[in-house]
């Protein structure tokens, strides 16, 4: 643990005189002290008191996928940037030529990779190239992005506009017009009574939209292969073949957001993988790097690739920069992260420890009747609390902060689903680092066990 001496008490004054925090009512903090989290090891975090924290929710959205405190990243990235720091992506660097080229060997039928900074950066580059496709192949026409409930893309207003959580847009309109949002695909909370296949009437529910916008105006569909912040919602069987088979039918290109679910969080290098889906593009953020150092990638394919390349047009080639997607502690960082993936077999304990996450909440579900679903795919799950199983009424938000925060007090860092929408704020998350052991896990649902108990009995 680092020693900070009497300056913690400095520390604490500064932040809260100064740091606007994120996602946050600062309102708590003027009779809480901030939580300064100083140092981090495998699983495991301590803040400034000195205690101990498992984390469960990989530095609290999903990020940290190797675990913290690995040396091997630090020292790739201190020996990058004394050699070569950053130079604009117009040209190129060691480490994002190898990155690049490393990623795509895991990404077959992609074959591009365009770096920058945030998962809603890579979705914007996205945006603007389906856009630009718009005007020089379809005369101006398949302008328009569709995006799904419950999905996020990010947080800059273009992001916002293909963002199916209002919680998260309340306030911040108006919006980038052209972007329409299609059904969830939640069977817990049913919106097709009648379907005889629920993952088919979910991807139907996307072409009847479409048929309304009319297919020559929609461009793109743009969906988190499992929807993550919006309530860890996985496809039901049937949805993905048919969603692959609209988007073929109406020539539209299939953009999909692995920022949470991309290197290793399913147990597949992305998420997409478990269905075999063929997306045009895929972007990446928060485990690229696992935290280490900031980047993401828009990845698509040749084909794509080739619509920018008319040098007969002036305004042919992507006119986009990303000023520090041209820094190279992104790319090495990220060639270390999967190299560890690789020689720990990371991929392999996501999925065995996966499994053993979903029995213990399975088990849980059985003794706690405010468990109404359960969701997930390898280290990456939700547990839907209610206040009725019968008719799902959702738990309410309190109680399900106050599971949250007596977990936080035991000693594990779990997280919830936004706040503000009713039916949507009650889900808990979790999801631990890759390197996860059994008693890591068994920890963490040892903790929700004691909380509901003391929660909600
Ligand atoms: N896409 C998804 C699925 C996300 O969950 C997030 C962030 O949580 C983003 C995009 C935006 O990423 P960033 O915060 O790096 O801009």
């Amino acid at each position: 643990m680092t020693d900070l001496g009497n300056d913690i008490s400095g520390v604490i004054q500064a932040d809260r005189a100064h740091v606007w925090h994120h996602l946050m009512q600062h309102k708590s903090l003027e009779t809480n002290d901030p939580k300064i989290i100083v140092e981090g090891k495998g699983m495991r975090v301590w803040d400034a008191s000195g205690k101990e924290h498992l984390d469960a929710v990989s530095g609290g959205v999903w990020t940290v996928n190797v675990g913290y405190g690995r040396t091997s990243i630090a020292n790739a990235v201190r020996d990058q940037l004394i050699k070569m720091n950053y130079f604009s992506n117009s040209a190129g660097s060691i480490p994002g030529a190898q990155f690049a080229k490393k990623l795509i060997e895991k990404m077959p039928g992609l074959s591009r990779v365009y770096y920058s900074n945030s998962g809603s950066e890579a979705n914007e580059k996205v945006f603007k190239m389906v856009r630009q496709i718009a005007h020089r192949v379809h005369g101006g026409k398949k302008y328009k992005i569709l995006f799904r409930e419950r999905d996020y893309h990010g947080t800059t207003i273009a992001a916002l506009s293909a963002g199916g959580q209002g919680e998260r847009n309340a306030h911040y309109g108006p919006f980038t017009p052209g972007f329409v949002s299609v059904p969830h695909c939640l069977e817990y909370r049913n919106q097709f009574p009648d379907a005889v296949d629920y993952g088919v009437a979910a991807a139907n529910a996307i072409e009847q939209v479409i048929l309304r916008e009319g297919a020559d105006t929609v461009g793109a569909l743009c969906l988190e292969p499992i929807t993550a912040g919006g309530g860890v919602i996985t496809p039901p069987d049937g949805y993905w073949p048919r969603v692959q088979e609209i988007c073929e039918k109406y020539d539209i290109l299939l953009h999909i957001d692995e920022v949470v679910c991309g290197v290793g969080r399913t147990g597949e290098w992305f998420g997409y993988q478990n269905y075999d889906i063929k997306p045009d593009f895929v972007t990446m953020a928060k485990g690229v790097a696992s935290g280490y150092a900031a980047i993401s990638c828009t990845v698509t394919t040749d084909a794509v690739f080739q619509m920018f390349k008319d040098d007969t047009d002036p305004l042919g080639y992507f006119r986009d920069i990303s000023t520090f997607g041209g820094c190279t502690a992104g790319p090495v960082a990220a060639l270390e992260n999967m190299a560890i993936i690789e020689r720990e077999d990371l991929l392999n304990n996501t999925l065995k420890m996966g499994d053993r996450l979903m029995e213990n909440l399975r088990a849980l579900q059985n003794k706690h009747n405010v468990i109404g679903d359960i969701r997930g795919k390898g280290l990456f799950a939700g547990a839907e609390l209610v206040a009725d199983r019968k008719t799902k009424e959702p738990a309410g938000e309190k109680m399900v902060q106050a599971v949250v925060a007596h977990c936080m007090s035991h000693g594990v860092i779990i997280g919830a689903t936004n706040r503000s929408v009713p039916g949507f704020n009650n889900t808990l998350c979790l999801s631990p680092a890759l390197i996860a052991t059994s008693d890591d896990i068994d920890q963490i649902t040892d903790a929700i066990d004691y909380a509901l108990t003391a929660v909600f009995n």
